[in-house]
């Protein structure tokens, strides 16, 4: 039996139909409204578009923020404040007469790498993926953890730096508040104030930096650049101990737009891993990259809507 998986994004709504073995057999996307009876309405709509004729077992919604899985409702969502609160499961179901279940976004995508990514070949995986902000999802023994509520696996809010940078859920030192491209700009500013010589300080005086300008100054051999995004590496390696030492991965899969920095953050990431961890998980985990993040940039061939 198929099912359709619908990533439910702040800028746009991709529903896909996919087949028991992983493979997409349909997809649509369309703009997000961040207004609820709009949101609920455009969701309902790309579901039963993507579903056309075929035959659909379920609906599984991935969405962002801090999830209540148990009541199949989101707490809260920073980027999409129209989702909160909404039974999902009782409006979406009534639309579109389907079985609905609501995932948080990071733990969905640490699911798809374990079943047909990075993790496919090991029963125990963990997927970070660094983007905006800092996202997580734990699969233990071939099951994802969800805990009681199904809030569990928030991975990029586990406190780093107790005195640390504030971070976009209201605590400070977050590995997100330390690690998210968001972080690594908020840093790179204040290295350029530090090292207005470097040409990150030079391009600082122009304007703010973005995550992409600290890669491509460091590529260029900008130390100040590297500086920032070897300290963003660092930060990752303390949170990665932390999640070797608790779950024993066999696979680290790292996703996101900022983990295309490669080996300029993976390189002190490991190394403070080694560091921080215990033999004999630090020695059998293997760090991966993340493989379906093209899949999911790929979804959108469907039908484009205003
Ligand atoms: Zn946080």
């Amino acid at each position: 039996m198929h099912a359709i998986g619908v990533d439910v994004g702040g800028t746009k709504i991709a529903a896909g139909v996919i087949s028991p073995e992983g493979e997409i057999l349909s997809e649509v996307r369309y703009p997000t409204a961040n207004v609820r009876e709009t949101l609920l309405s455009t969701i309902a709509e790309a579901i039963t578009d993507a579903r056309g004729g075929h035959d659909v077992g379920g609906v599984c919604l991935a969405v962002p923020g801090f999830i209540l899985a148990s009541e199949n409702k989101i707490l809260s969502a920073a980027n999409l404040e129209a989702i909160e609160g909404i039974p999902l499961k009782e409006e979406l179901g009534g639309r579109t007469g389907l079985q609905v279940t609501v995932e948080n976004d990071a733990n969905a995508a640490a699911w798809g790498e374990f079943r047909f990514g990075a993790g496919e070949d090991v029963e125990d995986l963990i997927l970070i993926t660094l983007g905006t902000g800092v996202g997580g999802g734990v699969v233990s023994r071939g099951a994802l953890l969800r805990g009681a509520r199904g809030t569990g696996g928030e991975l990029g809010h586990i406190t780093v730096q107790p005195a640390g940078p504030r971070c976009g859920c209201g605590n400070r030192g977050c590995l997100e508040a330390l690690a998210s491209g968001t972080a690594i700009a908020r840093r790179a500013q204040k290295v350029a104030t530090e090292q207005p010589d470097s040409l990150l300080g030079r391009l600082a005086e122009e304007r703010a930096p973005l995550g992409e300008d600290v890669l491509e100054l460091a590529r260029r051999g900008d130390k100040a650049a590297v500086r920032v995004l070897r300290e963003a590496g660092t930060w990752l390696g303390v949170g990665l101990a932390t999640f070797v030492n608790i779950f024993d991965p066999e696979v680290i899969a790292i996703g996101g737009g900022a983990s295309a920095a490669g080996d300029l953050v993976l390189e002190p990431a490991r190394r403070e891993l080694r560091l921080q961890s215990h033999s004999p998980s630090r020695d059998l985990v293997q760090i991966r990259e993340a493989t379906l993040g093209a899949k999911i940039r790929d979804v959108g061939r469907g039908h484009p809507r205003p």
